[in-house]
C-alpha cells in the first residue's frame, strides 16, 4: 500500500478530484482521478469495470447519485493507504480526450466579447444584435475535430477577403487567433421532444473543463454571413484533459452580473450558476491576459435550457462551451482580435510586437476557482502549438 502525496496549496487537493483518461507506455487508456501531482487509477482503486473504459462516458451516464457516491469513496480512499500500482506520477502518463465527444455547441455569452467583436466586425452598426440579451446566441460546432490539450494545431487554409480587396484569395489564414472558453459536458442526456429546465442543470451536467476555440478571423469574417461560423472554427478545438465535477465548484458559484431585460420564463432562475473562475493566458510562456468568468452574462444552466427548449435531445458526451471569456479591462480579453483591437494595437510578447499567431507559437490557458476553506480548485491547462499550413 502507498500514500498519495498532496503538496501544500495544490489546486488538486481532495476538494477537487477531477476525472481524466490516462495510459502508461504500452497500456490501455482508462479512467483516473488527479490528486496532487499524481493520477490515481480508479479501475484499481475502486475495482469497478466502468473505470477500465477508455472514456468517461459510461461513468457519466450513471447519473448524479452515482457521481456523488464515487466522489465520497475516492475522497476517503485517497486520504488513506491506496493499493500499490494505483498511483502514477502525472508526468509519466499520457492524457487522452477525457470523453467521447457527442454534439458540440459553442455559445457567445460574454457581453464584453460580443460587444467588442460587434464593433470590430461591424463598426457602423450597434455592437449587439437585438436578440443578444433575450437568448444565449450559439452555433453547432464540429465535434470530430475536438482534440485534447497538447495536440498540435495545423494552420488552416481557406478563403480570405480583406474589406479593401475586390475578390477572395485562397491560402493559409493570416489572422489565426484563440478563444478562451469554459466547457460543460452532459452526463445524463434527455429525450427527443423533452426540455431540460434551468433547475435541472446539475442533474444532467457532469462537470467543467477548459476550451480553446481556435479561430481563423480572416476566414471567419468572409464566410460567416448569413449562417454563422463554419470553416474559420471547425479545423480544431482543444480541451483540457481534466473534467472538474460540478460538486467541486460549489464555492465558486456566484450570482450573474445582472440581466436586463429579464429573460423569458424558461431562462429564468439560471442566475445561481454564475462561476468565479479566473483564467490565465500564456503566449510562448508570457502571461498576456486574465479573463474572468464571473463577468459572463448567461449562465451554463441557461445555455443548456436554451439548447433543448425546442425539444432537441442530448446525449452523454455532448458538450457546450461558453464562448470567449472577456472582462471589461483590456488585459481581461480572451481573444487576440480583442486584445490587439483587430491587429491595430499590437501587444508585447517576449519583447516583440505581436497581433495574431505565428507558426511555432504555443498557447497555454489555465484556470482556478475558489474551493472550501481557502483551497483553490485547479482545472490544469489546455495547450497547443501552431504548425505550418499543409
Ligand atoms: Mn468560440
Amino acid at each position: 500500500m502507498s500514500v498519495v502525496e498532496i503538496p501544500d496549496g495544490s489546486p488538486f487537493g481532495v476538494e477537487n478530484l477531477p476525472y481524466g483518461v490516462f495510459s502508461e507506455a504500452g497500456g490501455r487508456p482508462r479512467v483516473g482521478v488527479r490528486v496532487g501531482d499524481s493520477v490515481v487509477d480508479l479501475s484499481v482503486l475502486l475495482g469497478d469495470e466502468v473505470f477500465a473504459e477508455p472514456a468517461l462516458n459510461p461513468f457519466m451516464a450513471q447519473g448524479p447519485a452515482r457521481w456523488a457516491e464515487v466522489r465520497e469513496r475516492i475522497a476517503a480512499a485517497v486520504t488513506a493507504d491506496v493499493p500499490d500500482g494505483a498511483v502514477h506520477p502525472v508526468r509519466d502518463v499520457t492524457l487522452h480526450l477525457p470523453f467521447q465527444v457527442g454534439d458540440y455547441v459553442d455559445y457567445y455569452a460574454s457581453e464584453h466579447h460580443a460587444s467588442n467583436l460587434g464593433r470590430l466586425f461591424r463598426p457602423d452598426a450597434e455592437p449587439l444584435f437585438p436578440n443578444w440579451k433575450h437568448l444565449p446566441v450559439g452555433y453547432h460546432g464540429r465535434s470530430g475535430t475536438v482534440v485534447v490539450s497538447g495536440t498540435d494545431v495545423v494552420r488552416p487554409c481557406g478563403q480570405r477577403k480583406a474589406p479593401d480587396e475586390q475578390a477572395p484569395t485562397y491560402g493559409p489564414s493570416r489572422r489565426l487567433d484563440i478563444e478562451v472558453e469554459f466547457g460543460f459536458v452532459v452526463g445524463v442526456g434527455s429525450e427527443l421532444g423533452d426540455r431540460i429546465p434551468v433547475e435541472a442543470f446539475a442533474e444532467h451536467v457532469f462537470g467543467a473543463f477548459l476550451v480553446n476555440d481556435w479561430s481563423a478571423r480572416d476566414i471567419q469574417a468572409w464566410e460567416y454571413v448569413p449562417l454563422g461560423p463554419y470553416l474559420g472554427k471547425s479545423f480544431a478545438t482543444s480541451i483540457s484533459p481534466w473534467v472538474v465535477p460540478l460538486a467541486a465548484l460549489q464555492e465558486a458559484r456566484i450570482p450573474l452580473p445582472g440581466q436586463d431585460p429579464e429573460p423569458l420564463d424558461y431562462l429564468r432562475g439560471g442566475g445561481d450558476w454564475g462561476l468565479d473562475v479566473e483564467f490565465v493566458v500564456e503566449w510562448n510562456g508570457e502571461e498576456v491576459a486574465r479573463p474572468p468568468y464571473r463577468e459572463m452574462y448567461w449562465s451554463p444552466a441557461q445555455m443548456l435550457a436554451h439548447m433543448t427548449v425546442n425539444g432537441a435531445s442530448t446525449r452523454t458526451g455532448d458538450f457546450f462551451a461558453s464562448g470567449t471569456v472577456s472582462g471589461p479591462e483590456k488585459r481581461q480579453r480572451g481573444a487576440f482580435i480583442e486584445l490587439t483591437w483587430g491587429g491595430r494595437e499590437p501587444i508585447q510578447v517576449k519583447g516583440e510586437d505581436r497581433t495574431f499567431l505565428l507558426d511555432g507559437d504555443e498557447i497555454a490557458i489555465s484556470a482556478t476557482a475558489p474551493g472550501p476553506d481557502g483551497a483553490r480548485i485547479g482545472f490544469g491547462e489546455v495547450t497547443g502549438t501552431v504548425r505550418p499550413a499543409r
